[in-house]
Order: structure tokens, then C-alpha cells, then sequence
């Protein structure tokens, strides 16, 4: 009894008293507060010899540390190295958000921790995740009885799709070699992380040929899907993209639905990036046709402003999802629910789940959806001033007319080599700090981008920086760089 009794004492260390509690909260509430405070002035990019490796020099051990010397190690080593997403300043690949209402949501969430995979668990975040992903089928017109689920990221989402679509199409075996699936270069590389986690790295890939603003060409897929039908083979998935990671360019996505119904192939769509957007009157006529397709997948952690760790997949016929990720085990007996309410963890690789719903529950109910209709419409309507903007700076030429809100531009110096410059161009801005913008390649070229999506990007910040961009370019040029 006795070791008992002073095992009890220690293990109650894990359960803090309210005493505790107060002590522990107040500081990291200072923390959190100054982080906030800080972020306006904070560099966006850090890039320190050690990296944080001192982190290292403080190892698990069998006692703790007190929760000041804890924050200043995270502070020094963490939140001071790399890149700095949560600035409004942060314009590099896609731009995540960090959402305060979120972060409540997400210490209740740990607090209390409800079971969210299984309805019987607890029916109340099991019926938020169901309601949030309804209010998301809404948002991009499917009907009432679409199923989802909401994922860690637009990656998982991506591969929960494809597996739903290749259990669908019953793509197994021998069939697998001579099944087509239809995409653009622009696709994201996670559809082929995917293809190859569902076994399906031997099917054929078509990539369709792009249009100047590199969106899929809907007459060559058909003409793609009408000649691999004539050769005996099996076309049977189409992936386009509601918003390329690139260059944000959206497919044609009402033609390329007509195309997938008339032909009975699966059409996909990843708008991990851009689906949100048809929240934004901007997008409506951009993203006409979403409704079209068989699943989408959607990623509130960019494009409706949340932490990172929220993704989500839909699928508009319930049946499919279930039928590809529902299992049933013994000790799973009698749990299963009449009342009609689908428990993710039928819908998903996943059984014991994280109340992720409570994260973007709570701002929507806090805040309501105009502050979110808002700060995208914002978003679209920067791209185009940083479009214009840029483009009438001597020196710089700017990509396509932005579909959403990546803007894709380069400067031309008078001598030398492009891409050289553009690559020191980049580099320079990354190193100074102020503003975080990164490339990518498009036709061969080195080009720059800027992805405006963080909720905290406004007039100022994209003023600031084509300001740097410009003067840096000019600095570089002149060789003073
Ligand atoms: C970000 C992105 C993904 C991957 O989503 P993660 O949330 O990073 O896993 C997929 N497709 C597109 C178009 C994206 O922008």
C-alpha cells in the first residue's frame, strides 16, 4: 500500500490542482500574448546558424523543468527560427493562419477531450464535424447527404479520395495497368503521393496539355479520354485543381464535369487552396462547377485561416466513403448508431480522432461567416492591386491575371542571366526579413510568386512589400546588392 500511496503522490504531478492550474495558464496566456503583440514587427524569416539545435542540450530527463526556463527554450529555439507564418508579411507558397478563436477552441478541445471518431463516444463532436463538413458541401453546392471528413490536411483528404474513387471504380488487379487518370503538370505532388499509397502508380497518367493561364485544356482531355476509350483502355479519374498551388489558376471546372458525366469517369477536385474561396462573391463564377464532381477536397488550415492540422474531403455519394473506410471489429460491438448520424471513424483511416471540429466551430460561431467572406474577398482583391502594382514597375513582368490570389511575376534585369537574378532576387528579400515571397518554375522559367492568404496580409503589408521587392531588384541591379 505504501509504495502505492507514494506512487499516487508522484503520478499526481500529471494533475494539476487549480492552485497549479492558474500559475501555469497565466504564463502561457503572457506568452501567447506577447507572441501576438510581437508578430507586427517580428521577421518573417529567421535563418540562424544553429537552427535551434540547442534545444538539444536540454534532453527528456526524469524531472522537469519549471515552465518559465520551458517558454524561454521554446521562444529562443522554436518561435525564432524559420519561417514565420502567422505574419501578415508571410507571402511564400501557400500561406497558413493561426486563428486566436481557434486556439480556444483547441485548448478546450484538449482539455475535455472528446472522442470524436465514434458517434456513441460523444454524439456532440461527432454531430459539429458532421455539421461543419454539411456547412462545407453547402459552400461548394453538394447536396444534403454528401459525406466527409475532417482530415489533418489537404494530403490525407487527397488520399481518402482517391481511395474512395479507385474502390468505386473497382481499379484492383490487372485492371490498374490499363486505367487512365487525367491531370495538368500544375497538379499538386501529393496526388502522387496518393496514387502510390492506394497502389496505383501504374496506372496511366495524362497530363492535359494547359492553357496560357495554365489551366486544363477541356477539349484535349476529351480528346485524350475519346482516343485512350478507342485503344481498349480504362479512363477512368479525372484530378483537376480549384486553384493550383503554382500559380492559383483554376480549372474549367464546369466543362471538365460535363466531360467526366459524359464519359462516367470520377472527377476529383483538389481545392486545398482555392475551394474555400466560393465563400467570396469574387469566386463565384471562377469556381462554377465544383458541384460537378464526385469529391473535393477543401483545407480550412490555409484558406479559412485555422492552425494547421484541418483539412477536409467530401464526397457526394455517402456510400462510397463508407464503403471504402467502414470496419468493424468485436470490440467495436453495439456501438454502431441508429439515429443516422455517420461516425467519422466510418469515413476515415482514423478511430480514435481529435475534436478537430472545435477549432473552426468556435470562430464560426464566435465571429459568424462575414468576417471570413470578408478576408477572402480582401485577399482576391490584393492579388489584383499587387498584380497591378507590380506590373507597372519598369522592370518587372507579371504572369497571368491571377484566377484567386497567388500572383506570379519576375524581374527582367538589362543584363545577365533571368533566373540567376530572380533566384538572388528572392534570396536577398527571404534574408532581409520583411517579407517572405518564394519561386517556383513555369515554362522552363524561374519565377517568383506571392501568395496572399494570411487573415493578417492587408493593404499595408502588400504595400511594404512591393516596395522591398522593387528597390531590392533596382539595389541588385545596380550592383549594390
Ligand atoms: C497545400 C495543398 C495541398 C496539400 O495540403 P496539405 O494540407 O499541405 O497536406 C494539396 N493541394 C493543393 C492545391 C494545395 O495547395
Amino acid at each position: 500500500m505504501c509504495e502505492i500511496t507514494q506512487l499516487e503522490g508522484a503520478a499526481r504531478l500529471l494533475d494539476p490542482d487549480a492552485a497549479q492550474r492558474d500559475m501555469l495558464l497565466k504564463q502561457v496566456i503572457a506568452y501567447a500574448h506577447n507572441y501576438l503583440e510581437e508578430i507586427s514587427s517580428a521577421p518573417v524569416y529567421s535563418v540562424r546558424a544553429d537552427s535551434g539545435r540547442a534545444l538539444y542540450e536540454f534532453p527528456i530527463t526524469e524531472e522537469g523543468i519549471n515552465i518559465g526556463e520551458t517558454l524561454a527554450l521554446l521562444k529562443e529555439n522554436v518561435d525564432s527560427t524559420g519561417i514565420n507564418p502567422t505574419s501578415g508579411r508571410y507571402l511564400g507558397y501557400i500561406p497558413g493562419g493561426g486563428l486566436f478563436h481557434s486556439a480556444l477552441g483547441d485548448y478546450l478541445a484538449a482539455v475535455t477531450n472528446r472522442y470524436a471518431g465514434l458517434f456513441f463516444a460523444s454524439p456532440g463532436a461527432v454531430r459539429i464535424e458532421n455539421m461543419l463538413l454539411r456547412w462545407m458541401a453547402d459552400i461548394v453546392g453538394y447536396p444534403e447527404e454528401t459525406a466527409g471528413n475532417l482530415t489533418s490536411g489537404g494530403s490525407i483528404a487527397n488520399l481518402i479520395a482517391l481511395v474512395t474513387a479507385r474502390d468505386a471504380h473497382r481499379i484492383t488487379g490487372e485492371k490498374i495497368n490499363k486505367s487512365v487518370i487525367y491531370c495538368t503538370e500544375q497538379v499538386h505532388h501529393c496526388i502522387y503521393k496518393a496514387l502510390h499509397i492506394a497502389g496505383l502508380d501504374n496506372c496511366i497518367k495524362r497530363m492535359v496539355p494547359v492553357d496560357a493561364g495554365y489551366r486544363m485544356n477541356e477539349e484535349a482531355l476529351d480528346e485524350a479520354i475519346i482516343g485512350d476509350k478507342k485503344d481498349g483502355l480504362n479512363p477512368w479519374l479525372i484530378v483537376a485543381s480549384a486553384g493550383t498551388t503554382n500559380t492559383g489558376s483554376v480549372d474549367p471546372l464546369s466543362d471538365i464535369g460535363d466531360i467526366a458525366s459524359t464519359h462516367k469517369l470520377w472527377l476529383h477536385i483538389d481545392g486545398a487552396y482555392g475551394g474555400l474561396f466560393a465563400l467570396c462573391q469574387e469566386c463565384k463564377t471562377v469556381l462554377q462547377g465544383m458541384n460537378k464532381s464526385d469529391s473535393i477536397v477543401l483545407d480550412p488550415h490555409k484558406t479559412l485561416f485555422l492552425p494547421y492540422g484541418t483539412g477536409a474531403v467530401l464526397v457526394k455519394e455517402q456510400q462510397k466513403l463508407y464503403a471504402s473506410f467502414n470496419a468493424e471489429a468485436d470490440y467495436l460491438q453495439n456501438i454502431l448508431n441508429e439515429i443516422g448520424e455517420p461516425s467519422p471513424c466510418d469515413l476515415s483511416p482514423e478511430l480514435t480522432k481529435h475534436f478537430r471540429g472545435l477549432r473552426l466551430w468556435l470562430p464560426l460561431k464566435l465571429l459568424g461567416v462575414a468576417p471570413f467572406r470578408a478576408a477572402l474577398s480582401e485577399k482576391i482583391q490584393l492579388a489584383r492591386y499587387f498584380y497591378e502594382q507590380i506590373r507597372s514597375i519598369d522592370g518587372f513582368e507579371v504572369g497571368p491575371y491571377p484566377d484567386l490570389s497567388v500572383v506570379t511575376y519576375r524581374y527582367l534585369p538589362k543584363r545577365g542571366d533571368a533566373d540567376e537574378f530572380n533566384l538572388r532576387l528572392m534570396q536577398t528579400v527571404q534574408q532581409d526579413g520583411r517579407i517572405f515571397v518564394s519561386s517556383t518554375r513555369l515554362d522552363g522559367k524561374l519565377i517568383l510568386r506571392a501568395a496572399i492568404l494570411c487573415f493578417r496580409t492587408h493593404l499595408n503589408d502588400i504595400n511594404e512589400a512591393i516596395e522591398i521587392l522593387s528597390k531590392t531588384a533596382k539595389q541588385l541591379e545596380a550592383g549594390r546588392g
